[in-house]
């Protein structure tokens, strides 16, 4: 079977949507209209995310599993390591090779409740995903991806210790990487170029966020920790109480900052849709047409 190491070699760019298990019948629905309209585009994969808390765990599986059977997309599971013991983390790769489920996003993960509460691992579990790497390794004919930070992880003290311990997942057996979600394209040069430095070459792809919406800006500060373009979020606070022009400025940003990326050479773009395609479609349409113009860029750092 090609693996997603093939499909990144080949030298055309991925291109895959990222989702999050619904809590609801009504958020199901959701997803799947969602699911089906990325699906008509062949898209490279699509991920599911893993939540940090007991049943959405299950929702994971679930819904990984059912788009491995039921659809012509490639599933990517994420798979976090926090508050498993490595008996249950077998168990549930095992589940996966069962269920035709090859490909893994392996992650730490974060404490549950608070993601900035400091980190206590499982007894009988892992305290870093580069063990988890390993460990999905060698269980069987998995291609793993792990995250990257072209802001470094919050938690890193320094980058010659962050770029150092995502060597050490690489060479654990990462076949590529796909980045946190990030606002400025040279964060991402930036990250690429010390990983050329440190002598890794492992395919690093960027996460597209589309923010169509003010008020998201404070929640992706406290989950990811990006640094969001002063100019952009005018733009959005302009925009406010008109969804549509929002949705407009989000999209124009979004849409030049992939073509950029691609122009610069990243191996493929991964979009989050929080299970809805609409404004990721929009952008996918027209990064595939003309590459944007890069005036739409121009915010200083
Ligand atoms: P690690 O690689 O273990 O790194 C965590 C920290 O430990 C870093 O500072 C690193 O430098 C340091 N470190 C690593 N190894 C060592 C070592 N040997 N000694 C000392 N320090 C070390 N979370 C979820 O809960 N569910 C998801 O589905 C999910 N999906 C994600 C998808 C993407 C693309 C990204 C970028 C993140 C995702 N996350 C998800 C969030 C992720 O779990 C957190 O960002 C987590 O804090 C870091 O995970 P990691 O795999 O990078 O951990």
């Amino acid at each position: 079977m090609t693996t997603l190491r093939h499909i990144l070699a080949s030298g055309t760019p991925s291109f895959s949507f990222e989702f999050f298990p619904p809590r609801t019948d009504a958020g199901a629905r959701t997803l799947w209209e969602a699911i089906r309209r990325v699906e008509a585009l062949s898209p490279s994969f699509v991920s599911v995310t893993y939540g940090a808390g007991g049943s959405s765990r299950d929702r994971t599986v679930d819904v990984t599993r059912r788009i491995a059977s039921d659809t012509t997309l490639r599933p990517v599971a994420h798979l976090t390591a926090v508050g498993h013991s490595v008996a249950e983390l077998r168990h549930i790769i095992g589940h996966y090779a069962d269920v035709g489920v090859r490909d893994v996003l392996v992650l730490r993960g974060d404490p549950p409740g608070d993601p900035n509460a400091p980190w206590v691992p499982h007894p009988d579990g892992f305290t870093h995903a580069h063990e988890l790497v390993s460990l999905v390794k060698e269980s069987g004919d998995f291609s793993v991806g792990v995250a990257a930070f072209p802001e470094r992880h919050p938690r890193s003290p320094d980058w010659d210790s962050d770029i150092r311990h995502f060597v050490a997942k690489c060479r654990a057996g990462a076949d590529y990487a796909i980045t946190q979600m990030f606002f400025h394209v040279e964060d991402y040069l930036r990250l690429r170029d010390r990983l050329a430095a440190a002598g890794c070459d492992t395919p690093v792809i960027p996460e597209i966020m589309p923010a169509t919406d003010v008020r998201q800006i404070s929640r992706f500060a406290r989950l990811s920790g990006a640094a969001f373009p002063e100019e952009l979020a005018h733009r959005l606070e302009a925009a406010s109480g008109d969804p549509a022009q929002g949705h407009r400025v989000g999209v124009e940003y979004a849409t030049a900052m992939a073509g950029r990326l691609l122009a610069e050479g990243a191996p493929g773009l991964h979009y989050i849709t929080l299970n809805r395609s609409t404004a990721t479609l929009e952008i996918h349409r027209e990064v595939l047409g003309a590459r944007p113009a890069p005036d739409a860029l121009a915010v200083p750092r």
